[in-house]
């Protein structure tokens, strides 16, 4: 079928493009989306600080609703609203094993612009393939994608199912680090670095799973957000010494948990020099060109510490993504306060207010 795509061609640049998308194969679903959000991790694409190849179509929060299905797909019908998030292979030991974040194949499904089998499924008018991020690519008015990174949920329409995009990725992957990494006893101490998407997700995180410190550390924005979603402490991560006044707030001891998704070298430090003995320090946002002179005794096995990555949240979204829609309809995770929204053809206008710092989450509405 004909769609309209936002193609990738060259660095930094998108092209509003006619193209053709094949019909959805086995296991596979024709979704026409209805919103995207956009997440650093397009600009990442796009900017090509991955080793990603172009001609490419972005975009990796999409929603909307399924129209056809391929062979062999018993959980979803035409109708169905979906959430899209990443994706994995399905037959790996960790997919197997209900960890599709840790999916062998994942950072090459991601970003290489292939569905699974290797293959793609648009094509540009030139006759050219054109490759897809994370198995959606939702710049675009329809794509195709595996059911298994097409989550049904409950909602009540198109509205409401627009304001949650960012569940497929940011949100996921900020509650996730908390509710499936860190699990924080009620009561714990938490600092979360970066008041982005991510950030403030983990923030509403904290809340939910009853930690009752909760230091937000944000930049040139976020400050009041944080502390409406549940943040007790705000600091601002670039006046004075971080590490020394978490430390005061929680009477010398630093604090069992902390969040990095700034992504900036140094703030990995801080953030080891604020934890409490036996916390646990997660990574959601270093690239393969971050690097931190960490001290390992006295920062990490004198107190004890654990150090830990999470991809998506360590989430297994047919499960946590429901989950955190029923947190959205209790009004204990109020991801729709991030928003801003654009239409499709606002594209580059979106990206330009995201750098700037004017939105937190850009969402692209469709139609
Ligand atoms: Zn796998
Ligand atoms: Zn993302």
């Amino acid at each position: 079928m004909k769609i309209k795509a936002a193609v990738t061609r060259e660095k930094g640049k998108f092209s509003m493009e006619a193209a053709e998308l094949a019909e959805p194969e086995a296991g596979e679903v024709l979704v026409r989306i209805v919103a995207s959000g956009i997440c650093h991790t397009d600009t990442a694409v796009v900017e090509q600080y991955l080793p990603v190849t172009f001609p490419m179509i972005a975009g990796h929060e999409g929603v909307g609703v399924v129209e056809r299905t391929g062979l062999g797909v018993s959980e979803l019908k035409a109708g169905d609203l979906v959430i899209l998030t990443f994706p994995s292979c399905g037959v790996c030991d960790s997919c197997k094993a209900g960890r599709p974040y840790a999916c062998d194949r994942n950072f090459e499904l991601f970003f290489f612009g292939n569905y699974a089998d290797g293959t793609k499924r648009v094509t540009g008018a030139d006759g050219v393939e054109i490759g897809v991020m994370f198995g959606q690519g939702s710049f675009a008015t329809h794509v195709v994608a595996d059911q298994r990174n097409a989550i049904k949920v409950d909602l009540d329409g198109e509205e409401e199912l627009a304001k949650l995009c960012s569940l497929g990725c940011g949100v996921q992957t900020g509650a996730g680090a908390v509710l499936n990494r860190m699990k924080p006893r009620p009561g714990s101490s938490i600092a979360v670095f970066g008041m982005g998407t991510v950030g403030l997700a983990a923030i509403m995180a904290a809340k939910i799973a009853g930690c009752s410190t909760i230091i937000a550390v944000h930049g040139r924005r976020g400050k009041e957000l944080a502390a409406e979603f549940g943040a007790t402490h705000t600091l601002n991560g670039r006046d004075g010494d971080v590490a020394a006044k978490i430390r005061a707030i929680t009477g010398g001891k630093g604090v069992n948990c902390a969040l990095e998704c700034t992504g900036v070298p140094d703030t990995v430090g801080t953030m080891l020099d604020s934890m409490a003995k036996e916390g646990i320090a997660v990574l959601v946002s270093v690239t393969a060109d971050t690097e931190v002179p960490i001290k390992l005794e006295p920062q990490i096995m004198n107190p004890s510490l654990t150090v830990a990555g999470a991809v998506e949240g360590c989430s297994n979204p047919k499960v946590f993504i429901p989950e955190l829609v029923g947190l959205y309809k209790e009004g204990r995770l109020p991801v729709e306060r991030l928003n801003t929204y654009y239409r499709f053809d606002e594209i580059e206008r979106a990206f330009e207010d995201s750098h700037a710092g004017k939105t937190v989450k850009p969402i692209l509405k469709f139609g």
